[in-house]
């Protein structure tokens, strides 16, 4: 079975390495990249960004949110808006578009770089169950692609060890009760005074990515960071809205 997700991705890596269209819009490129001009000044990159969470702010500096309560990790960032043909390529990705994950990867590699000096990267796990329903697992191919570009070693240290209620509906604190205890860590030694990264596809109100953080903190991490495609800006910075 390795062997042949092995085999795939190698696979897909090949088919998608040569690339004549863009990722985005589907026109002809001639230089080879994934994204074309056009669509890298159209998409929404978050340039101005909350040194804490990542997320995007109009005016320099830690963000209100953080301010009134920080996120678990040391630092998050990610690459764009969860908007637009952001939003969209990140569902068309977790819809079965796998190579999209080398696209993501070469955007995400300069932020990662920028990151103090890792030694791991840590995907977030879904359970067995789930990928089974989704026949592969997106933030382990991120991960992996990511792993290629920077030479930073994928660790599947968490493990998800029960099924959590769609997060959609519920308001942060709800979220936060359902994730409790979901993730194990396991390779505690690859983790234990280590520098992680945790990657996901999108930060939206950070109760997974904080979820995990806590457990990797828990199980001797030095410094715990994430990295994530996309990024809901938060609408709410007052907690009107709780979510
Ligand atoms: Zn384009
Ligand atoms: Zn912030």
């Amino acid at each position: 079975m390795r062997f042949f997700i092995w085999l795939r991705e190698r696979w897909d890596a090949l088919d998608h390495s040569h690339n004549f269209t863009c990722d985005v819009c589907g026109r002809e490129v001639f230089g080879g990249e994934r994204i074309c001009a056009a669509c890298k000044k159209r998409l929404p990159y978050i340039r101005k960004f909350c040194p804490v969470c990542g997320r995007r702010v109009r005016e320099e500096g830690v963000c209100a949110a953080c301010k009134q309560r920080r996120p678990v990790p040391d630092a998050v960032r990610s690459c764009f808006l969860h908007e637009g043909d952001a939003a969209r390529l990140v569902r068309t990705f977790k819809r079965g578009e796998r190579w999209l994950a080398i696209t993501f990867a070469e955007e995400l590699a300069p932020i990662l770089r920028a990151f103090p000096a890792a030694d791991a990267l840590i995907p977030v796990p879904m359970t067995a169950r789930a990928l089974k329903k989704r026949g592969f697992d997106q933030t382990l191919r991120l991960a992996k692609e990511l792993s290629r570009l920077t030479g930073v070693p994928v660790v599947q240290a968490a493990v998800k060890q029960r099924e959590t209620a769609a997060q959609k509906s519920l308001t942060r604190h709800e979220r936060e009760k359902n994730l409790a205890g979901c993730f194990h860590i396991r390779l505690r030694k690859e983790v234990r005074g280590r520098a992680v990264v945790i990657i996901d596809d999108t930060y939206t109100t950070g109760a997974t990515v904080d979820e995990l953080a806590s457990a990797l903190r828990r199980a001797g991490a030095a410094a715990v960071y994430a990295l994530t495609v996309t990024s809901v800006e938060d609408k709410f910075p007052f907690g009107k809205k709780d979510g």
